[in-house]
């Protein structure tokens, strides 16, 4: 089985089968090995839309400096800064490889996160599993947190002051790992980082430049969204493989410099 098949039966996409002359075409070697087309048109954030005023913008990326993860995860277990530390059970900080070259960003824990203290375990968090290993991560290769640490209760949005109170964890998250690339799930993060109210079907597709240091973001579907809407896992995987190619540019322009 081809490495795009695999990939597209662990995202649950239906494929179709080519015939003919076309099937031939499409399958040569020199196609098989031909270079990746350039990436979508570079979106610099200063030409987003303006923003709503339930969305706040994102405090600036600040350098880690004598930060360390104890002392940020510290700080979240003792946050009371907005009402939400009352509800939850536990914060949920966020897991993985503190060298990660990818940062997955997720919205807020749900009942199974907030319960295990771990971000994306339930459902959704299977086939955010199964996305990145379609792109050849496993979960212990990246890191995954949430822009909010605490669980809303019901499931509801978070709100624009949690949202305000929280990101600055996340922000000094990001100055702590210094990934070469931020992978985006769902409406709400995507707008919560880019201080937009832009539908997230604008937001997918394309590279952002995030922060003063222009770190490559890529935007998509949640996985929760996409477990309701199967047909949307095609555009997901487009998303995916536009991830893998710029993460790959940023580490080969390293390599090189
Ligand atoms: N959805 C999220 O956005 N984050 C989680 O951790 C779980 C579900």
């Amino acid at each position: 089985m081809s490495r795009r098949d695999a990939a597209l039966d662990l995202l649950g996409i239906e494929r179709w089968r080519l015939r003919g002359a076309l099937a031939a075409t499409l399958t040569a070697p020199e196609v098989a090995t031909a270079p990746m087309p350039p990436v979508a048109p570079v979106v610099a954030p200063v030409a987003r839309a303006p923003m709503a005023a339930s969305v706040s913008p994102p405090p600036l990326l600040a350098d880690a400096g004598e930060d360390s993860w104890e002392r940020l995860a510290a700080e979240v277990s003792a946050c009371t800064a907005c009402a939400l530390h009352s509800t939850r059970t536990q914060p949920v900080f966020g897991v993985g490889n503190r060298r990660a070259e990818w940062l997955v960003i997720g919205e807020a824990p749900g009942a199974e996160e907030d319960r295990r203290g771990e971000p994306f375990v339930g459902r959704a968090g299977q086939l955010l599993d199964a996305m990145l290993k379609a792109i050849g991560l496993a979960r212990e290769q990246v890191f995954i947190a949430n822009v909010l640490k605490s669980r809303p209760p019901n499931n509801r949005d978070p709100r624009p002051e949690e949202i305000a109170a929280c990101l600055p964890f996340l922000m000094r998250q990001i100055a702590l790992l210094q990934p070469r690339i931020l992978l985006v799930v769902g409406r709400i993060a995507a707008q919560s980082l880019l201080g937009t109210d832009e539908p997230i079907g604008r937001l997918r597709g394309r590279v952002h430049h995030f922060g003063p240091t222009r770190l490559p973001m890529v935007v998509t579907y949640h996985p929760a969204y996409l477990l309701r809407s199967p047909l949307e896992k095609r555009k997901a995987w487009e998303d995916l493989k536009m991830a893998r190619r710029l993460h790959r540019e940023r580490a080969a322009g390293a390599t090189e410099a």
